[in-house]
């Protein structure tokens, strides 16, 4: 079946739907410019060794490599801005299907594209968190990225203890660090994540590889419950031998067209 095809039958299921959740990797904000860490150029396909051990792992193997690894992330997150994926969400959301978005991105973009129910497992890179009290504090892009890129010009050799100095002290006085969750930290938003996931009678898969758990039990909790499954990629992945419907191709350029199909049956 060609994609237009699929498209239509994807929008059929999603006016059938009671409660869409959609669960977002790092696929979706690809074309915002931000690299997934696997794809080809991303960090894991330069240092293999981050696909197992996370970007620390990578900075402690090669410290001196480490400013210009951090100053390629900080400055493609600094110039993000939400891509017409992002924004399909929200659109989705207004028309009353989307309830919630479950996201391993820590770049913000789906809240600033305007959705409201967002949960994000990773944590998020523009919110600071203190080391005292917990208090989280989320930043505005521009110049919080200008800071941060600042910081890591400034470090003499590379250090995550003088960077973490240097940042913004909490109210409190405490010290904070990026409230992003590295490997082997314990996930955020678990708990409702799961419970959305489960509630759901259809989830949109998008831009995941689907190897990075828990964050891939996801669709598990959706299947469990007999919900229906919709993934958007231009690869496969582990979960689309489950889905209903598999469309090959971009979130950017696949989710506007949905929204598009799914508002002509809307009309008739
Ligand atoms: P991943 O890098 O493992 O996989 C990305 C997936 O996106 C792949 O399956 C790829 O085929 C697909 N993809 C690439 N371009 C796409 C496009 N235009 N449209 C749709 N799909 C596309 O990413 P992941 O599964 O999210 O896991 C990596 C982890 O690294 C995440 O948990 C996240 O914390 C972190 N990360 C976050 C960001 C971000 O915040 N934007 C970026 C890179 C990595
Ligand atoms: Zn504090």
């Amino acid at each position: 079946m060609i994609n237009q095809e699929l498209i239509i039958k994807a929008a059929q299921m999603i006016s059938e739907s009671q409660y869409v959740v959609a669960f977002t990797g790092a696929g979706i904000s690809a074309e915002s410019g931000i690299s997934t860490y696997r794809d080809k150029g991303g960090i894991w396909d330069k240092y293999p060794e981050g696909s197992s051990g996370g970007i620390m792992s990578v900075i402690s193997n090669h410290p001196e490599d480490a400013p210009q690894i951090l100053m390629g992330v900080f400055r493609s997150l600094k110039d993000a801005a939400p891509n017409p994926g992002h924004n399909a969400l929200v659109e989705l959301e207004k028309m009353g299907y989307l309830r919630s978005v479950i996201t391993q991105n820590i770049d913000n973009l789906h809240r600033e594209a305007g959705n409201k129910q967002v949960l994000e497992l990773h944590g998020n890179a523009l919110r600071l968190r203190c080391l005292e009290c917990g208090k989280q504090q989320i930043y505005e892009r521009e110049p919080y990225f200008r800071m941060m890129t600042g910081l890591i010009s400034q470090t003499g050799p590379f250090s995550i203890q003088e960077m973490i100095k240097s940042l913004p002290l909490c109210k409190c006085g405490g010290h904070t660090r990026l409230d992003a969750v590295t490997f082997g930290e314990a996930v955020q938003d678990y708990p409702m994540a799961q419970k959305e996931a489960q509630a759901c009678d259809m989830m949109l898969i998008l831009g995941t590889s689907g190897v990075v758990y828990p964050a891939a039990a996801m669709p598990d909790y959706a299947l469990s419950k007999g919900a229906k499954l919709i993934e958007i990629n231009p690869k496969k992945s582990p979960f689309t031998k489950n889905c209903d419907i598999f469309l090959e191709g971009k979130t950017g350029e696949l989710l506007p067209e949905i929204v598009i199909a799914l508002k002509n049956i809307l009309r008739c």
